[in-house]
């Protein structure tokens, strides 16, 4: 009685939650605005087409096995990962400092990546990892649950729905020498807005002048601007900097590949020496957690990435997804300025980037929303775009319109 009376209660995750309460909704106009999944113009989730082919070529291959995967997970596939992420020109790439590890898709990454700093990090000082307010919310509990106190650096400025970027760099140099910075690669979740190329580079100074280390979260690299280059950018000017770093890949939303658990864990490492030592560490974590990771979305994005033409396609299915979410926004942005005349300024749902759209509305507006108009969003009022097509952003925009009037 009393082991099972000692087990805390704790709510259910707020986003899968959703997704059930979601479901059993009879509500013939219901909106889901929660998670961020990609949603094609009918609200279907969309198998891309490259990945369609890439299916048929993997059941169809002779060398199609069940086989277990080695631990650090399939080679080529990592390895190619790696370069979609550096480039093949790249120093690190060239030099062989990048180890690279298949994870459990991007929340994988980033626990090994944690796990990875939890035992070998020299701390200056406390444990701790600062990463930016808000963030995704599974960073504060994927670095406490290694022993990592999550601190927060400012991002948003709730005024001007904008990045705080004076506060931001005030807190990076406030820091202690060698601390860890979380930094989201591109199409920042929740709040859509990344630093300038100009602004990634005095963060870069920063980072290089004390010493710090870039704890890279690349979710989304293709989703910001329709281009997996630009979306690496700051990835690859940090990494050619020679800013300690390692980057947490996930395949999970460009590949549409959300439940094969496709992602990588890249550490940047010193020289070919440290990382022989680190692939057998890493491999030393997953072999205690899953052994080793997943085949089958490691195999598919391992034939789209080294087929030509299928690595074409692929580049075109993302630009199409990217291309819909903009299309999206300014429609948005055309009901509630032109038709609805909405109160209050609306320029950052056009101005923010990414599968996101950090609408600034208050915890009381979007539960009225989720209660009142059954429309589903997270309580930071955050709404994926995905969600809206034109057959609901109409009824979208102006019951956003009633609740903020
Ligand atoms: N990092 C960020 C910032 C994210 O938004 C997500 C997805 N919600 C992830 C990592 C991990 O996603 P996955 O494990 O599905 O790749």
């Amino acid at each position: 009685g009393e082991f099972w009376d000692g087990i805390p209660s704790v709510a259910e995750d707020e986003m899968f939650a959703m997704i059930t309460t979601f479901k059993k909704d009879p509500f013939p106009k219901k909106v889901n605005l929660g998670a961020g999944v990609y949603r094609d113009e009918d609200g279907k989730s969309w198998v891309l087409p490259a990945v369609k082919k890439a299916h048929a070529l993997l059941i169809d291959s002779p060398d199609l096995n069940h086989e277990y995967l080695p631990i650090a997970g399939l080679a080529e596939f990592t390895n190619s990962a790696a370069k979609l992420m550096f480039t093949e020109e790249s120093d690190v790439i060239k030099r062989g400092q990048v180890v690279s590890t298949q994870t459990i898709s991007g929340t994988g990454a980033n626990h090994l990546g944690a796990s990875f700093l939890s035992r070998f990090y020299l701390f200056n000082g406390e444990r701790q990892v600062y990463i930016s307010r808000p963030t995704w919310v599974n960073h504060h509990a994927i670095f406490a649950n290694v022993d990592i106190t999550p601190v927060e650096y400012p991002y948003y400025n709730a005024e001007t729905r904008g990045i705080d970027f004076d506060e931001m760099l005030s807190t990076m140099n406030s820091a202690p020498d060698r601390s860890i910075f979380v930094l989201h690669a591109c199409a920042h979740n929740p709040t859509g807005l990344d630093p300038s190329r100009e602004q990634w580079t005095a963060i870069a100074d920063i980072m290089l002048a004390k010493g710090h280390y870039a704890f890279f979260d690349a979710a989304y690299q293709g989703f910001a601007t329709g281009d997996l280059d630009n979306d690496a950018w700051a990835v690859r000017e940090f990494a050619r900097r020679g800013i300690a770093m390692l980057v947490c890949q996930s395949f999970a939303k460009n590949a549409g590949l959300y439940g094969e658990r496709v992602g990588a864990l890249h550490v940047v490492c010193k020289d070919d020496q440290a990382t022989k030592k680190l692939k057998n560490q890493l491999s030393l974590i997953t072999r205690v957690e899953f052994s080793t990771p997943p085949a089958y979305g490691a195999k598919l994005v391992n034939f789209i990435l080294n087929d030509a033409p299928l690595y074409e396609e692929w580049r075109r299915n993302i630009r199409t997804m990217a291309g819909r979410l903009i299309e999206v926004r300014k429609e948005l942005y055309r009901l509630l300025t032109e038709e609805l005349k909405t109160p209050g300024n609306w320029d950052h749902v056009i101005n923010q980037i990414g599968m996101f759209s950090f609408t600034g509305i208050s915890e009381a507006q979007s539960k009225r929303l989720r209660e009142e108009f059954h429309i589903y969003l997270a309580k930071n009022g955050r709404i994926s775009l995905a969600g809206l097509n034109t057959k609901n952003i109409k009824y979208f925009a102006e019951s956003l319109d009633t609740v903020v009037r």
